[in-house]
C-alpha cells in the first residue's frame, strides 16, 4: 500500500480566502489522521497571474494558521520542462493538435450550454492537416488541445457519490497548452499529483466538474488516479455565497479579531467536525476527524466570525 498522501494545491492569484483554508484544514486533516504525508503544492503555472509574493503571502498564511507539511512546497512554474515531456508523450499518441482560434472566435462559435465562464470547443481545428498547421503557425502560435472521446467517465467522489461526464458533450476537446505557452491546468495537476504521489485530492466542489477530463489524461499517461473529495460551499450563516468584497473576512481583518484555533474552529464547526464554536489547533482536531461527520450541504459559517 502506497503511504496516504494529501496535499494543498493553492493558486495565489490573490490571497487565501476562508473557503480555501477550509480545504487545506480538511486536506491536512484527513492525510495526517491516516498518519499520511500532507503536501503544499504551489499552482503558478500562470506565471503573469500569480506573482511570488502572493505564494509567500499563502505559504505565511499557513504556517500562522499552524499547517506543517512534508518535503518543499513545489512551484508549478519550475516545471515546465517536466509538463513538457508529458504533452510531447500525448503528442506522439496523437491525441493532441494545435488550434489556432482566437478567443473571439471560440466566444462566437460557442455552443451556449456551459454559462459564459465555459465553452465546449466545436472543433474547429480538429482537422487540419499538417500542411494547414503549418502555414496557419506562420502567423499565430498555436495553442494545443486534449482531443476527448464520446465516452462516460465516472468516478465516486468522497461526499457526493458517483459523478459521470461525457466528456465530448459536456466538456470538450480542452487546452494542455495556452498560445503563449503556458501549461493549462489540468495537465500539470495530473503530472503533479502523480509524480508527487498523492493518494487523495480534496479540493472545493467547484472543481468536481474538471476530474473526469483528469481521469482522463491520467489513464493516457499511465498513472494510477486517487480518491476524489470534493468540499462543499462555504457560505455565511445566512447560508449566502461568500463575497471578495466582504473585507470582514479577509485573513488580514480576521487576524486582527481572531486567534489561529478561533479561526480553525469556527471552519471546523462549519463542516461539521465539532458540534459547538470553540478554538481548536490542527493537533486538537485530528482525532476528531471522520468524512462521515462532513456536510454535503454548503457549509455555513457562524454568525460570531462576522464584525
Ligand atoms: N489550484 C486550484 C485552486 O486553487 C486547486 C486545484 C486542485 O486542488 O486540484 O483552485
Amino acid at each position: 500500500m502506497p503511504i496516504p498522501t494529501g496535499r494543498f494545491a493553492p493558486t495565489p492569484s490573490g490571497r487565501l480566502h476562508l473557503g480555501n483554508i477550509l480545504c487545506a484544514m480538511l486536506a491536512y486533516l484527513s492525510a495526517r489522521s491516516q498518519a499520511g504525508r500532507f503536501l503544499l503544492r504551489i499552482e503558478d503555472v500562470d506565471i503573469p497571474r500569480c506573482p511570488r509574493r502572493l505564494a509567500q503571502q499563502a505559504i505565511d498564511d499557513l504556517t500562522w494558521l499552524g499547517f506543517t507539511w512534508d518535503e518543499e512546497p513545489l512551484y508549478q512554474s519550475d516545471r515546465s520542462d517536466i509538463y513538457r515531456a508529458a504533452l510531447h508523450r500525448l503528442a506522439e499518441g496523437g491525441h493532441t493538435y494545435p488550434c489556432f482560434c482566437t478567443r473571439a472566435q471560440l466566444m462566437s462559435l460557442a455552443a451556449p450550454n456551459l454559462g459564459d465562464t465555459q465553452v465546449i470547443y466545436q472543433r474547429t481545428c480538429a482537422n487540419l492537416t499538417p500542411e494547414e498547421a503549418a502555414q496557419r503557425a506562420l502567423t499565430r502560435a498555436p495553442a494545443t488541445r486534449l482531443r476527448v472521446p464520446d465516452e462516460d467517465i465516472s468516478f465516486t467522489d468522497g461526499l457526493f457519490g458517483i459523478q459521470t461526464e461525457n466528456l465530448e458533450r459536456d466538456c470538450g476537446d480542452f487546452i494542455l497548452r495556452r498560445s503563449d505557452g503556458l501549461y493549462g491546468y489540468q495537465l500539470a495537476v495530473v503530472v503533479d499529483d502523480a509524480l508527487q504521489g498523492v493518494t487523495e485530492v480534496v479540493r472545493g466542489r467547484d472543481i468536481l466538474s474538471a476530474t473526469p477530463r483528469q481521469l482522463y489524461l491520467q489513464r493516457l499517461l499511465g498513472y494510477g488516479a486517487p480518491e476524489y473529495v470534493h468540499i462543499p460551499l462555504l457560505v455565511d450563516h445566512h447560508g449566502r455565497r461568500l463575497a471578495k468584497r466582504d473585507k470582514d473576512l479577509d485573513l488580514t481583518a480576521l487576524a486582527q479579531r481572531f486567534t489561529p484555533a478561533d479561526i480553525l474552529g469556527m471552519l471546523a464547526f462549519s463542516a461539521g467536525l465539532i458540534e459547538e464554536v470553540r478554538p481548536s489547533t490542527l493537533e486538537q482536531l485530528i482525532p476528531l476527524f471522520d468524512w462521515q461527520k462532513v456536510k454535503r450541504d454548503d457549509l455555513r459559517l457562524p454568525e460570531c466570525i462576522m464584525a
